[in-house]
């Protein structure tokens, strides 16, 4: 039988009973988006998976905070301390104060993933909010002996805390390895080993983001921010850290480092990642320009796609794969998601028009105990998704007639569908709750009712063939006539 959630936990590599540390209480740190340009579909799928297991989380009553950030400095384009800071140069290229394009592009943000119906964080801290935080933090790692600091820039000291410390405890790689496949220092370097990257950056006369410090004006590294974050709000150990599978290997092992040299204590128990939108099997990344954004694919308008898709479409195929495999796009799998959100949506209509018998056909407990299980197994919502067509399977029977369902077992089957596909994936009937044209069509309904009465048959086959030509299907019954769309 079930014996818990489990998740997968990188750190550990292995699927593991899920204790929070101080249950009910549970606290997950996620990496926000980095606000210099719109979020395309790959960062969505990462939030939306993370939606998902907060919704999951809550739904097996825990109370979570939820913590996820909106980096606004500090991020350099190349991810060992060089080139230009990405709000800057974005800055530059559209004539907007850096402080005006995180304001761009954290609305933008916002309003996609409530087009998604995510829901918003407990807490979204920034970067830019919590300078403080940051310089105090690395006064402490500076005074643990884990960072120097080099001509007004400091630097985490890598081989010095790998001699107490694991530097690779996440992602299990040699660390002679990674030396010898990172670049050797240049001439300029003020780094004193190949690994070590920069905890605080010095200003140049042109940078406009800049703060004091004890090392002089500057602006902090990028992956400090996040552990002085997380630890801020939800301690210097937590439950759960997440974030994409590309933050692994360096983002958030440089948080482990800090946050271990500073706390001398692993920040979190489990950390979760969650695994790339491809595109022809190629990682989707503004870098490679391969990164629809969503606004692109609600509308079509792209040279890879074919058409539109709504933005529920768009989070059932997300939800059809696991959130730790990857998932390529194509126009082809989006249509199947297309029909198949539509079947679902079509029978949970349906829900409310069913009339219940004395007896019934069916048993829902297996069925709701098959998604819990499956939620329990590591968030496998693909599962779930199996096991809700199932419940449509029923629902169409029963409202053709061919079934009969009882009063308890509805009631049960009600419950199912509130929970799974509103409460914890989060879905929501577009075409339910596109009012006026719900008005429309009971309007056009009644009228051909009418036109039936007075044997003016013209006019009602008019209004049903048209409809039809439309992808709208009108189904008459003892109860009266409803539609459905094809
Ligand atoms: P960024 O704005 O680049 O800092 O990314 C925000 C989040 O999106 C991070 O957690 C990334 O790991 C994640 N991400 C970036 N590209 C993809 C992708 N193609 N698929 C899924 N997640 C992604
Ligand atoms: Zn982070």
């Amino acid at each position: 039988m079930d014996k818990g959630l489990h998740l997968y936990n990188t750190l550990t590599r292995t699927k593991e009973l899920f204790e929070p540390l101080h249950a009910p209480n549970v606290g997950m740190y996620v990496c926000g988006p980095t606000v210099y340009s719109d979020v395309h579909l790959g960062n969505c799928r990462t939030f939306i998976s993370f939606d998902l297991i907060f919704r999951y989380l809550k739904y097996s009553g825990y109370k979570v905070r939820y913590v996820r950030n909106i980096t606004d400095a500090g991020h350099l384009e190349g991810d060992r301390d060089e080139g230009d800071d990405k709000f800057a140069k974005r800055a530059k290229l559209e004539q907007l104060e850096p402080m005006e394009i995180v304001q761009k592009y954290t609305l933008g943000f916002h309003d996609v993933l409530r087009m998604f119906n995510t829901l918003p964080p407990s807490i979204e801290p920034t970067a830019t909010g919590h300078i403080i935080e940051q310089i105090e933090m690395i006064k402490v790692i500076m005074d643990n002996g884990y960072a120097y600091e080099a001509n007004g820039t400091v630097y985490f000291d890598v081989e010095k805390y790998s001699a107490s410390y694991n530097y690779t405890i996440l992602t299990n790689r040699n660390l002679e390895d990674m030396l010898a496949n990172t670049r050797e220092l240049g001439g300029q370097d003020e780094k004193r080993g190949r690994l070590d990257f920069a905890l605080w950056i010095k200003a140049k006369p042109e940078t406009i983001m800049r703060w004091p410090s004890p090392w002089g004006i500057g602006f902090p590294g990028w992956h400090i921010e996040c552990s002085a974050m997380s630890a801020k709000y939800l301690g210097e150990e937590f439950d759960i850290h997440g974030g994409g599978m590309d933050l692994a290997a360096t983002h958030h092992t440089n948080e482990i480092a800090q946050s271990e040299a500073c706390n001398h204590k692993q920040p979190a128990k489990y950390w979760m990642h969650t695994n790339m939108l491809t595109v022809n099997g190629a990682r989707m990344s503004k870098s490679a320009g391969n990164g629809f954004l969503p606004g692109e694919l609600f509308t079509g308008d792209h040279p890879l796609l074919d058409r539109g898709y709504s933005p529920m479409t768009v989070k059932f195929f997300m939800l059809q794969a696991h959130y730790r495999s990857t998932l390529d796009f194509s126009n082809e799998a989006l249509d199947a998601s297309e029909k198949g959100f539509r079947r679902l949506m079509n029978a949970v209509t349906l829900l409310d028009k069913l009339v219940p018998a004395a007896e019934s056909d069916f048993e829902i407990d297996p069925i709701a105990s098959n998604c819990i299980r499956a939620m329990n197994d590591d968030f496998n919502s693909p599962v779930v998704i199996a096991e809700l067509f199932e419940a449509t399977r029923i629902i169409n029977i029963v409202y053709d007639g061919k079934g009969k369902i009882s009063v308890a077992e509805l009631g049960k089957l009600k419950k199912l569908v509130k929970d799974f596909v509103f409460d914890i994936f989060g879905l929501k009937d577009e075409e339910a709750s596109n009012t006026e044209l719900n008005d429309v069509l009971e309007m056009m309904i009644d009228i051909r009712k009418a036109a039936k009465e007075n044997k003016d048959y013209a006019t009602s086959d008019k209004i049903r063939v048209g409809l039809q030509s439309m992808g709208i299907q009108l189904k008459d019954s003892k109860e009266g006539t409803t539609w459905n769309k094809v």
